[in-house]
């Protein structure tokens, strides 16, 4: 079963997509974190991508599509979260697939508003060294600054502060929601309210894809 999860930042992909792997046996393909680990390891993808990222622009297309293509082996079940966020995108996954002999078979978009977006992502807080994902209001550390799993460093993302946040979404908006009718003329989308707590939503999801 391939998926893709469609929603602005902060919707709670991340997290969801996490738990599939966990509890379901999905493989998360994550390009945000693949992005992160480039920049990490500060090769010629990472410092290209480095200055869009920090701003909350798009990474170009063709920087995106030639590091997710290296990835796109077939696989039983696949979750993409966080590709496609463009049209160009969607167009190259769905020629990626078709030459590997894959097909997407959903697309859930979680929906939260805005407010609530802005509220949660300049709240999150991330470890440096194992990549938890902690959220100051709703799950913050036991000890702070102090990641509970590795006692590593918890940091803000740069592109986590209220300005770029507030970019983030409108870019999400001008760029990634015309995919929701993409999708939803290709018969593949399912919307679900993403304005509930991690369990509420995993459940959600869960049962649209087992269903
Ligand atoms: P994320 O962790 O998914 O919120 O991604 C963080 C940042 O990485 C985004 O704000 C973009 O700058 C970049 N990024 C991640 N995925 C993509 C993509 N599919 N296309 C373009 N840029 C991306």
């Amino acid at each position: 079963m391939k998926v893709v999860f469609l929603g602005p930042p902060g919707a709670g992909k991340g997290t969801v997509g996490e738990r599939l792997e966990k509890d379901m046996g999905f493989k998360r393909l994550s390009t945000g974190d693949m992005l992160r680990n480039h920049v990490k390891m500060a090769t010629e993808l990472g410092l290209k991508a480095k200055a869009y990222m920090d701003k909350g622009e798009l990474v170009p297309d063709d920087v995106i599509l030639d590091m997710v293509a290296e990835e796109m082996k077939p696989k039983e079940k696949l979750i993409l979260d966080g590709f496609p966020r463009t049209l160009a995108q969607a167009q190259a996954l769905d020629h990626l697939l078709k030459n590997t002999g894959q097909s997407l078979d959903l697309v859930v978009l979680i929906d939260v508003p805005d407010q609530v977006l802005i509220h949660r992502l300049t709240a999150r807080r991330v470890c440096r060294s194992c990549g938890a994902v902690y959220n100051l209001i709703t799950m913050p550390p036991k000890k702070p600054g102090v990641c509970d799993l590795c006692g590593g460093e918890l940091y803000q993302r740069d592109d986590d502060t209220e300005d770029t946040v507030k970019h983030r979404i409108e870019v999400y908006k001008r760029s990634t929601q015309p995919l929701v009718d993409h999708y939803k003329q290709k018969g593949l989308l399912r919307v679900i309210d993403g304005n509930a707590d991690p369990e509420t939503v995993f459940n959600r999801v869960k049962e649209l894809i087992t269903s």
